[in-house]
């Protein structure tokens, strides 16, 4: 037994400030390595590529400009590739009776001439307004929207409308033969991207008097299908059936139709020369 002092032996409260010393020194060392850890990673970070598969997009490098002051509609142009503005209706992916999308009426010019509400999501009904701002600030006022969102309903009696009206003009034609027909001027039910509430047709009075109807290929020939080429994509919009795609999208060449992608996909689709299918299979 000596009398040598002892850590143990050292008063109560000296030996508390002494483990509190010692575990403040601990968490000091450790925070500091942690900093040199984390530190090297965030200097030297790889710039966003939208995913975490590394692919790189072109809307990375893109500059938007605007006639407009877009800013209050960014919210709803900038989409960040949102899998709900992708959502794709073809006819090898039909959507189900019951895919009712929330739509919104829109407040933009409709067709004069076949009067009724349009609705659409609200997000796409805001970009759409977006884009007829700029158009109209680039001089382009002959537009107006002449389809929407259609429900499953909808279509379901508008394709066997036209099956009886095929059958009554041509009673020589059996149900088949005749729903082969409509098939090549309309979509079964479920196969209409418009029961997705994210597309919209544009018709002009310039057409209209042209030729006597709206949807017609003279719409290609109006200074709207010109602009919209150009710049729908800086919307979030696309060309949903053109003119070389024919045997990707299963249908044919529609100059008026236009689809809500958001900006992102919009600008890989539209400056790559894609469809949305060819984009859908590149992303996944
Ligand atoms: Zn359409």
């Amino acid at each position: 037994m000596t009398n040598q002092p002892n850590h143990t032996c050292l008063p109560r409260s000296r030996r508390r400030m002494r483990l509190l010393r010692r575990g403040l020194f601990l968490l000091l060392a450790l925070l500091l390595a942690l900093q040199g850890c984390i530190q090297p990673d965030s200097v030297d970070e790889p710039p966003d590529t939208g995913d975490d598969t590394g692919k790189t997009f072109l809307y990375q490098t893109m500059q938007y400009e605007y006639t407009t002051d877009v800013s209050a509609w960014l919210q709803y142009i900038v989409t960040g590739m949102d899998p709900q503005y992708l959502i794709l209706a073809n006819k090898t992916n039909p959507l189900n009776a019951n895919d009712i999308p929330e739509t919104v009426r829109l407040t933009c010019a409709t067709n004069p001439y076949n009067q009724r509400d349009e609705t659409l999501n609200s997000c796409a009904a805001n970009a759409l307004y977006a884009m007829l701002a700029e158009m109209a600030a680039d001089g382009v006022t002959d537009i107006f929207v002449t389809s929407s969102y259609r429900s499953y309903d909808r279509q379901q009696s508008l394709f066997y409308g036209y099956i009886d009206e095929e059958m009554s003009k041509n009673p020589a034609l059996t149900r088949e033969q005749a729903e082969q027909l409509v098939l090549t001027y309309s979509a079964r039910p479920g196969t209409s991207e418009h029961q997705t509430g994210l597309c919209v047709d544009f018709g002009t009075n310039a057409e209209y008097s042209e030729a006597g109807e709206v949807l017609t290929e003279y719409f290609e020939e109006t200074a709207a299908f010109r602009w919209l080429i150009e710049n729908c994509y800086r919307f979030g919009f696309i060309l949903r059936y053109p003119e070389d795609k024919v045997g990707v999208t299963g249908y044919t060449y529609e100059p008026w139709h236009y689809r809500f992608v958001g900006r992102e996909a919009a600008t890989e689709i539209m400056l790559r020369g894609l469809c949305l299918e060819e984009f859908l299979n590149e992303l996944n």
